[in-house]
This record gives C-alpha cells, structure tokens and sequence, in this order.
C-alpha cells in the first residue's frame, strides 16, 4: 500500500520508526540502505566541451580564418604563433573558467538546507543530506520539504506545490488515510520534496528520500537556480561580435586602400592585414570578465553577502532604493521586556538581553498582571531551559523575551494540554491558542496591541485609554505586544479566526529592541552613496517612527502604516512611495506594491524579507535580499542575495563591493582595449606611410597574451576605491562605456602608437635594423601599458593617493611581465620566433620614457577633461 493510504499508526510501522524517531545507529543504518538524501548532480558539461567552448567565440573565430590564411600564403611561423596564441588563451580561459565555476559552487552550496528532525527524542536541525526513511521531521510556514514526507500531525498546515502539480493556491493538508488510487496532487495526507509550508505546522515520517521522491522522478526537467551568465556578460558577447565585423570591415578596407595608394603584392597586403586584425582583437578580455566578477562574488561571501544570481552583482551598483525590515536588520532582535502594563497596574524590569537575573518592581500580585503573564508565557512557543552550567534559548525572539519577563516574574513552564494553536503570522499579528482547563477551556491570545484591543469587549474610554497608554510607549520606541483571554466551553476543541473575538483585555509588554550600532552608520553611507533607506515593518507606526529617528533615516516623521496603505488609491501609490521612508504594521503583500510603485518610478529596488509571504516581493525587487539566519528558506530561495548575519550593514557593504566589482571590469576593458587599438593605429599609420611594420603579429599577439594574463588580470584584483559610496548609483540603461570612456580609449590608443610608431622610427633610421627597431617598438608598448595599468587605478581621479601600493597583485604582475620581456628580448629560443635582437639598456630607458610620458599624459587628460573641462 502506498503510505497516503495507511493510518498514522501503520504509515508509522511500515517505516518500523515511532514518534521519537530513530536512533542514531538506525539513521546510519538506512543512510547505507537508501543513500544520502540527495538528487543526483545536473549533469555537468564534459571538460572537453568547457575546452573546446573556448574557441566559440567570434574574436577566436577571426583569428582561427586569420591562421588558415595565412598557412594558405605557406606563412608556417605565423600560423604556428597564431595557433598557438588561440591556444593557450583557450587553456588560459579554461582554467580561469574553472576557478570562477568553482568559486561560485562554493557559494552556492553556503546556502544550506537544514531540517527539523525528530532523532532520539531529541528536536535536531539536520543538514537534509542526511535524512532517510522512517526519520520524522517537523515542518512550518516557511520552510520547504526536503522530503517526501506522510503526515502524522498538523496544525492548519498549507502547503505550495506549484513545483510538483503547477499549482499555485496552498492546499491544506490533513493526516488521515486515503483510499484508493490518487496523484500527489490530491494526497492530502502528504508532503513533497520541494514544495513548501505557507501556513501552519505539521509533522511527519519521511517516507521517500533523493531520487524516490516525486521531485526526483522529475528533476530533470527542473532549471538551475543560479545562471553563470549578466547583462555585462552578455552585453560583451555582442559586442565581441560587433566588434569582430568591425574589426574585418577596417582591416579590408585599409588593405584596399595600401592596394590602391602603393601598389604592394597581395601577400604582402594580406600579411598586414592579417597584422592588423591580430592587433585588434581583444582576445583575453572575455576570460578577465567571467574572472573579476567570480573574484568580486567570492569576496562579496566571504563579506557575508552570498550572491545567488550573478546579474544581482550589477544590478546592486544601481540600486536607488534599499526597502529594509526592521527587526533583526536595523536592529539587534536581542528583546528584553522592560515594563507589564495592565489597565490598573504596572511591573518594570530590570537586566538586559535574555538574562534571567534582573529585578523585577511594582504590583507582582495584582490579578490582571498575573493573568498577562501568564498569557505570555503559555501563549508562547519560545523554549529556555535554565542549568547551572549552560542554559539554552530556542525560538523567536520576541517570544523569547515575554518567555524571560515570566521568568523573572516567578512562573515557571506549567503542562497544559493545548488543543489548538492559530500561530502567528505577520498577516494577522497575533497567535492564539485553545488550552484546557479544570471546567472550561480558555482561549490565550497575543499580538499587537491595536490588534487585541479590537478583538476585546472594551468601552469606547477605556479602549482610547489603553490606546494612549501603548502609543505613548510606542513613541520612545518600545515594540509592544498585547494579551488577552477568552473563557469557553469545555466541549470546544477547534479554534479559528472567528473564535477570536470578545475577548478580556490582560496587558501589554513594553520590549526594547537595541538599533545596530553599524546601521545608522551604514544608513548614512548609503545617504551618501544616493539611496534612499526605507524602513518597512509589521511594527508599530510609532514604535517605527522613533526607531527610524535613532537610526538616522530621512523624514521619519513621514510615516505611514498598514491602514492608511489600505485605502490608498492606486495612483497614489508612487507618490505615497518616493516621499515616505517609514512603513509601519505593513503586509507582505504592502510590500509587493511598494516594490511596483517604486519601480513605476524608474527606481532600482532592494527589498529585504524573512517570511514566507515576502517572497513574491523579494521576486519582484530587482534585488532580492533574503535572511540568512532567520529567514524561511522560500524567501532563500527565491533572493539574489542571502545575507549570513541578516545585518542592514551587510547589505550597504555588498552595494559598496557590487560597485567596486563594476569598476574592476570598466577598467580591465578601458586598459584592454586601448592597447589594442594602439597596435592597430600602429600598423595602419604604417601602411598608409607606405613604410614598415613597427610590430609583427607574432609579436602583437605575444604582447597580448602576456599583458592580458598579468596586467589586466592584476585589475580583478583592485581593492574597491573609497569613493564608490561618494557617488549617485549607475544609471543601469547607460552603457558600460560611456562617451568619455570611449574618448579615453581612443585618446590613449592613439597616444600610445604615436609613441610606439616615433620610437620605431628613431630606431629604425639611426641603427638601420628593422630587427631592433622592432624590438624597441615592442617593449616600448608593453612599458606603456606597465604605466597605462597604474593610470587605470582611477578612472576619472588621478592616482596619486594613498591607494597606489594597495594592490600588491599589479607589482607582482609588473614583476613577471618584465621577466617575460627579458625573455622575450635576450633568450635564443624567442629570438628565433619573434625576430627579435637583443637591447642596450639605453634602449630599455627609451621604452621606458615612452611608458612614463604615456603615464603623465593620461594623468594630464584626466585632469584637463575633468577638472578643468568637466566633461568626464
Ligand atoms: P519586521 O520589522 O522585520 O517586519 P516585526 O517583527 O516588527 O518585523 P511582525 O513580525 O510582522 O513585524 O510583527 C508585527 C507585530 O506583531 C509586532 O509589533 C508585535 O506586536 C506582534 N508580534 C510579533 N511577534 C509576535 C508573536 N510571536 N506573537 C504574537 N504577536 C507578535
């Protein structure tokens, strides 16, 4: 029999298990049974296929056409170096490749998937890996099946499982036996692996782990969460292919042109084209792409930002709008209960954090203060067990508090049966629960204040009273929490929303909830940096407000709250949206429109969220920021970003790292392709002079590869600049070069050949060999890409400040480049296939002076074009 068709006890029994769980030997056991609880790796693309991608690309494509040419033309050494260079740019984009996938599968696998187990009694948070059959797991809003699982209890438990039958509505899920033959669509009585909790609770015995499960079955067809691919990435692709047809269009066109103005032969005319096309193309500057963002995303972890969707890392360097929660992200979440307050009496509280020594003053006795506590501390799911050694605290923190306020109070965990619970959910703002009692059932409800008092039989005066009371504490920034309680009759045995009505009014706590030290500082940066911080809570509208003031956000005073959103008209909705910053006892669903009307203003959007109804915003954001610690693993899964220490501070931090990452890739394709062009200016000049060329393109593609794999490589590793938080955020519909970089590139290139090309000359006419005249032109290029490098430390500042050592990777890499270029010039072997000829040190002075003037006269443009012209 299928387990849906089985009663609790034999679903229990054929898994041999019982509601204690297994036993750490049993688990073993079944883990070398059935295996680990995992779907087999989607299978990944053969090494040979990653290898032989390399060459997909069109710039290798031109090079590759470029080869065969010129074997055709019997020009052995040049298609030996050209084959060659594609080579080993191919091993070196492999390896690189590699490192990045690496990199980011190490990220990936730092968002882990843990579940709540029953094993020896004992309540485990398991890594999901390790669950096997007959294990019984407890599942909430929130949390996804990591399982195929037969229920054995639940508490209104609904679940989502759009993944498995492409439904989207939650279906609500009981334990008892099915009969007959059914889809799991309709096996109510069961949970599948993926599909996870919207509501409630529930419990149950795993009954199919990894492949047996239902999503097993189908988990090819399912789509990688996490693309190895952006816009840039993209963007780049297309511009390597434009590029390559512009490259091919000049380079005809230049060799018509020689054709026409001097006559030479053909091969000759092929030769240099070929020259020039070699000399174009930028053929490391994909691999220096996919490697700075790997490097920037891996930094971004390690900074306690997990990128999960690679394009997050552009989008963060745009974000106009951070729509942060309050507790937990701008706060510490570490509650205290500092004051009981009922309508004729009132207990303060002494000590800090979770402690249980404080003081507690006031009337302790008084009727209605002992039936709050008492509310708070039965209507509670908070666990803390008190040893002289090491106590534990477990559950929400909130609850935690009003768990240590009863403590301290005197009460201690007392066993009443619960018949029913209604847990609480940021939707409704209050948890009830149906316990029994000696001649009736009582009905214990908390949640937030203005909540309950609707709820309660009160008199207009004294519901306004109790208003005042809590607002006047909201206002200095306490989070206020109400209790109240309901008598009924003995027979009742189910609660739901409607039962929760009429209701006696108890008390309310008064908690603190100490601001981060790092938010407001972190808040001020990102004021400095062009966002705009909103606060958007399920808190009170003053609690809120005083917070917001602390904190150091905009216009605190120009709050609003759930209500007033309610009734707000549509149109509305943008304005409300841009003035506002404070957002109090909001909905999930608020959140999701604030994202819209947002967006409908061309803002860039990051929204941050824990539970399980904040997913369809986070979705929505162009940022989703998900919780690492207290956030439901939906809200994880469906992010670009998980923050491991939920901190507001985290979140400015990755938009400072996701901007600087930016940068790295602006410079490494500013100090690319000015080379490039400077080479190809180089040949073009001397074409149309009718004269030599001053650099072969043997020797254009060993200065390629050599200055791409350690100077541009150096670049990914440039530490982010401090001004990247001075600026507004990117316009994201701006292209990555704007005007002024192009002018840079074109400036740069040109300036460069000029150098190279005077510098041939000189040689050329003084020592009259063509061999050394090159061989200067070539290592006056690579110097004056030595010094471009330091040049592109800022791209509109100029360089000399305290950041010029702070990248050690660009001297080792200066350092390695000469080393090659010593080689290149002096040992034999390269002699023989680059033509080149030993040099005087005098002529290193020459290419070096080149490198220095180029230096200086990029630092000047920079200053002219910015300070001066302030066109930049
Ligand atoms: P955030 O700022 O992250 O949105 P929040 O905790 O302020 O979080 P909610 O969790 O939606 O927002 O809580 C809203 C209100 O519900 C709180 O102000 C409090 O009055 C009440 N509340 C919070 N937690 C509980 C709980 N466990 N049981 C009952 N009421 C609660």
């Amino acid at each position: 029999m299928a387990p849906y068709q089985l009663s609790v006890q034999d679903a229990l029994e054929h898994f041999t298990t019982r509601i204690e769980g297994l036993s750490q030997e049993e688990v073993m056991h079944r883990q070398s049974k059935y295996g680990m609880n995992e779907l087999p790796e989607k299978q990944k693309i053969p090494e040979w296929k990653k290898f032989l991608l390399q060459f997909h690309n069109p710039l290798i494509y031109v090079l590759l056409a470029s080869s065969v040419l010129t074997a055709l033309l019997q020009d052995w050494l040049d298609t030996w170096i050209i084959l060659g260079v594609v080579v080993i740019n191919a091993i070196v984009g492999y390896a690189q490749e590699g490192r990045a996938e690496k990199a980011l599968d190490a990220i990936k696998k730092m968002v882990k998937y843990e579940t709540t187990v029953v094993r020896g009694g004992l309540v485990l948070q398991v890594d999901s890996k390790e669950l096997v059959p007959g294990d019984i797991v407890l599942i909430k809003a929130g949390q996804r099946a990591t399982a195929d699982i037969r229920l054995i209890e639940t508490h209104s438990l609904k679940m989502e499982e759009a993944i498995l039958t492409g439904e989207s509505v939650p279906v609500e899920k009981h334990i008892h036996p099915i009969e007959g033959e059914h889809l799991p669509a309709e096996q109510k009585n069961m949970i599948f692996s993926g599909t996870y909790a919207t509501y409630g609770r529930g419990k149950g015995v795993v009954v199919a782990t990894g492949q047996n499960t239902q999503l097993g079955k189908i988990s090819g067809l399912l789509t990688d969460i996490a693309r190895n691919s952006t816009p840039l990435i993209q963007k780049m692709d297309d511009f390597s292919r434009k590029l390559s047809f512009a490259i091919l269009g000049v380079s005809v066109l230049f060799g018509l042109i020689t054709w026409y103005l001097h006559h030479s032969d053909i091969q000759e005319i092929l030769v240099n084209t070929i020259g020039i096309i070699v000399a174009a193309i930028p053929e490391g500057l994909p691999a220096i792409i996919t490697i700075t963002l790997a490097l920037g995303v891996q930094n971004m972890a390690q900074n306690r930002a997990i990128v999960r969707k690679l394009p997050a890392v552009e989008t963060l360097g745009s974000v106009t709008d951070i729509c942060s929660d309050k507790t937990g992200t701008l706060t510490k979440n570490e509650m205290t209960v500092m004051e009981l307050i009922s309508p004729d009496a009132n207990l303060t509280f002494t000590g800090s954090g979770y402690e249980v020594t404080g003081k507690v003053s006031g009337n302790l006795n008084n009727e209605t203060i002992q039936r709050s506590i008492r509310i708070f501390n039965l209507c509670n799911d908070a666990q803390v067990y008190l040893s002289s050694d090491e106590s534990k605290l477990s559950g929400d923190p909130t609850e935690l508090a009003l768990k240590i306020m009863a403590i301290k109070s005197g009460h201690s965990d007392e066993n009443v049966q619960r018949l029913a619970v209604i847990p609480f959910d940021s939707a409704h703002k209050y948890m009830a629960i149906l316990i029994k009692e000696q001649d009736s059932n009582l009905i214990l409800v908390k949640g937030a204040p203005e909540k309950i008092l609707d709820r309660c039989s009160l008199t207009s005066q004294d519901k306004k009273a109790l208003t005042e009371k809590f607002n006047q504490k909201a206002a200095q920034g306490y989070r206020i929490i109400a209790s109240a309680w309901k008598s009924v009759g003995s027979t009742v045995e189910t609660l739901n929303d409607n039962d929760i009505h009429e209701l006696h009014f108890a008390g309310f706590a008064c908690i603190i909830d100490p601001p981060r030290p790092e938010a407001a500082d972190a808040i001020a940066r990102c004021h400095e940096a062009g966002i705009i911080v909103k606060m958007i809570t399920g808190d009170h509208i003053e609690t809120a407000g005083a917070v917001a003031q602390k904190l150091g956000i905009k216009n605190p005073e120009n709050k609003v709250d759930g209500n007033y959103l309610e009734s707000l008209p549509d149109e509305q909705w943008p304005q409300v949206a841009l003035s506002c910053n404070v957002f109090a006892r909001t909905t999930p669903h608020h959140k999701l429109k604030l994202v819209n009307a947002l967006q409908a203003q061309n803002r860039i959007v990051a929204m941050t969220g824990d539970g399980v109804n904040d997913a369809p915003a986070l979705k929505k954001a162009n940022i989703g920021v998900a919780m690492g610690i207290k956030g439901t693993q939906v809200t994880k899964d469906v992010s670009d970003i998980v923050l491991t220490d939920d901190n507001f501070a985290t979140i400015a931090h990755a938009v400072r790292l996701g901007r600087g990452i930016f940068d790295n890739i602006r410079k490494a394709i500013i100090f690319i392709l000015p080379t490039n062009a400077a080479e190809a200016l180089s040949i073009l000049a001397a074409l149309l002079a009718g004269g030599t060329l001053p650099i072969t393109a043997p020797q254009i593609l060993w200065i390629n590869m050599v200055t791409t794999v350690t100077l541009a490589l150096a670049l990914a590793f440039e530490p982010t600049a401090d001004n990247v938080m001075k600026r507004p955020p990117r316009n994201p519909s701006k292209p990555i070069l704007d005007s002024y970089l192009a002018w840079r590139i074109l400036f740069v290139g040109t300036v460069l050949s000029v150098i190279v090309f005077a510098l041939f000359n000189y040689a050329l006419s003084t020592y009259q060999s063509i061999e050394l005249a090159r061989t200067i032109a070539v290592n006056a290029l690579v110097a004056g890409e030595v010094f471009y490098l330091l040049n592109c430390k800022h791209i509109r500042h100029n360089v000399f400040d305290k950041s010029f050592f702070n990248n050690v990777h660009i001297f080792r890499a200066i350092g390695t480049l000469v080393i090659l270029q010593l080689a290149f010039t002096y040992l034999p072997f390269f002699q023989g296939i680059f033509k080149t000829v030993p040099l005087a040190i005098y002529h290193f002075g020459l290419a070096l002076l080149g490198g220095v003037l180029l230096f200086f006269t990029v630092e000047l443009e920079k200053f002219v074009m910015i300070k001066v012209l302030r066109l930049g």
